[in-house]
């Protein structure tokens, strides 16, 4: 779209400091080019940005708000893999426990030979 408005005035129309009449023209420009109206869009969300910026207890609740948002997904996979975990090292363990067993007796029946006799 020609006669595109200048970042000067857009965002001296963004601030509102526009005399009455400009801010009228820019806004009817605006009506009718996206272009603008992405640009002034930019604007706003660079401008709430900066807010949540300085305003600490905000980023600080956007921040947790996130973190909870992704909690439950962490969390189930925290469980599943800990449950798989679980099972292959408990698992080894049984069997490390079951062989180390038959292991000692059958060396124990070896060693006592004949002589000795479970009851
Ligand atoms: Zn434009």
């Amino acid at each position: 779209m020609q006669n595109c408005l200048d970042e000067v005035v857009l965002s001296a129309y963004y601030d509102r400091e526009l005399p009455g009449a400009e801010q009228e023209q820019v806004a009817e420009h605006l009506a009718s080019c996206a272009a603008c109206q992405r640009r002034l869009e930019s604007y706003r969300i660079l401008a709430e940005g900066a807010a949540v910026e300085v305003d600490g207890a905000g980023l600080a609740r956007a921040v947790r708000l996130r973190l909870a948002g992704q909690r439950p997904l962490l969390w189930r996979w925290a469980v599943a893999f800990g449950a798989a975990l679980a099972l292959i090292v408990g698992g080894y363990l049984y069997h490390t426990e079951a062989t180390l067993a038959a292991e000692r007796e059958a060396l124990l029946h070896q060693q006592l030979g004949a002589t000795w006799e479970p009851l």
